[in-house]
């Protein structure tokens, strides 16, 4: 079946639902594509005892204040999804579930989007797929050695499935020290990172974390020296859970390891653990296998943007990702200043 609209966006998450508020205000024509069967993009997959780095009303989309969760500062993934759904309920947005964006072309004036359910046809897209759906993985978990089991961490759930175990935990971001923080009470734990643990000051939040990457922006817009922005205030927020672990003595890291073996893991000197299971918290890269067919990815495999919009495409945006496509744009905060940019440059480009 072939459809035609004016805008499509790629992605019902967060960054898809805040494009949806600024296209419908500005009056454009839109059809949202999700492949998820239900509303709340990747934290409907996120472990147990994810918490938000920020209270509620620093996590808001445009429009609508996130509502607090009843006894809680930051609310846990349940309170995000029902925000999400509720979101895309109160502004109507006209999102299409579940249908899975396979490619997305030129073809003449227009894009021609084709997914697992139709075709449309389209005069501008924006893609905001996230990066959850492609795990990263160190080369060195390839290798056949390790006998136990190896997770990423969008199949880490709760420490109950690993009680008992030695656990390895690779990964020294907010993933890493979060699961490590909730395996350390029931497990044999060992949480490992490539470099040394830099924790953010305690009193650091995801409100400090949007300043400091909408200060780089500006100063790096006016010529300005880098701030360094987030990166330069640590790796890894102090929320509770991982304040308390790293407190009790719970959380400390080791360097990494350079060889996995049939029962565990070797250190360059020669020190060996054993492990029953290995969790990589490794990241992720964005998920962009839809764009493959306009060929827009440069030397360093990156698709180079002003602002969001693609350069080599005038007619897609990208949302979310990272920082490149806005300050802190991978964030419920961040994203609607860039939504909004990416929805009026398309409104001029229709005009
Ligand atoms: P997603 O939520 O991944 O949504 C993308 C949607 O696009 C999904 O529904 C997906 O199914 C769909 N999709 C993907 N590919 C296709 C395709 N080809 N066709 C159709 N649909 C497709 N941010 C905060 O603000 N506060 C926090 O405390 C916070 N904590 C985080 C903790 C973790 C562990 C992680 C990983 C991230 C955290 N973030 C946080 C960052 C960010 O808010 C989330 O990653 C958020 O899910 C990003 O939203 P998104 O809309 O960009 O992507």
């Amino acid at each position: 079946m072939s459809h035609q609209t004016q805008v499509v966006v790629i992605g019902g998450g967060q960054a898809g639902l805040a494009a949806g508020y600024h296209l419908r205000r500005l009056g454009l024509d839109f059809i949202i594509l999700d492949a998820q069967t239900t509303p709340g993009g990747a934290w409907q997959h996120a472990w147990d005892s994810l918490r938000l780095f920020s209270p509620a009303a620093y996590s808001s989309l445009p429009g609508r204040l996130m509502p607090p969760q009843s006894g809680e500062t930051y609310p846990d993934v349940q309170h995000v999804v029902e925000y999400l759904a509720d979101y895309e309920k109160r502004y109507e947005l006209p999102v299409e579930r579940p249908v899975r964006v396979l490619g997305v072309h030129r073809d003449g004036q227009l894009l021609r989007v084709e997914t697992d359910s139709g075709t449309w046809h389209a005069r501008a897209a924006i893609s905001a797929t996230g990066s959850w759906w492609r795990p990263f993985l160190p080369a060195i978990s390839s290798h056949a050695a390790f006998g136990g089991r190896q997770l990423h961490t969008v199949e880490y759930r709760s420490p109950a499935d690993f009680a008992g175990q030695r656990v390895i935990v690779v990964g020294g971001g907010n993933s890493g020290a979060q699961i490590a923080s909730d395996l350390a009470y029931d497990t044999r734990l060992t949480w490992v990172t490539q470099r040394p643990t830099r924790f953010l000051a305690d009193d650091i939040d995801g409100r400090a974390l949007f300043d400091a990457a909408t200060a780089r922006r500006r100063a790096l817009d006016e010529g300005r020296t880098d701030t360094g922005g987030v990166a330069s205030l640590g790796d890894i927020v102090a929320v509770p859970p991982v304040r308390e672990a790293r407190d009790c003595g719970l959380l400390k890291a080791t360097p990494m390891f350079t060889r996995l073996l049939p029962e565990g893991v070797e250190w360059a000197d020669g020190t060996r653990a054993g492990a029953d299971t290995i969790i990589w918290c490794t990241g992720f890269r964005p998920a962009l296998s839809h764009l493959a067919p306009l060929q827009l990815r440069g030397a360093r495999g990156r698709i180079t943007t002003a602002g969001t919009r693609a350069l080599d495409e005038p007619r897609l945006h990208m949302l979310g990702y990272g920082d490149w496509t806005g300050p802190a744009s991978a964030t419920l905060i961040g994203v609607g200043r860039p939504a909004r940019d990416a929805a009026r440059e398309i409104a001029a480009l229709l005009r």
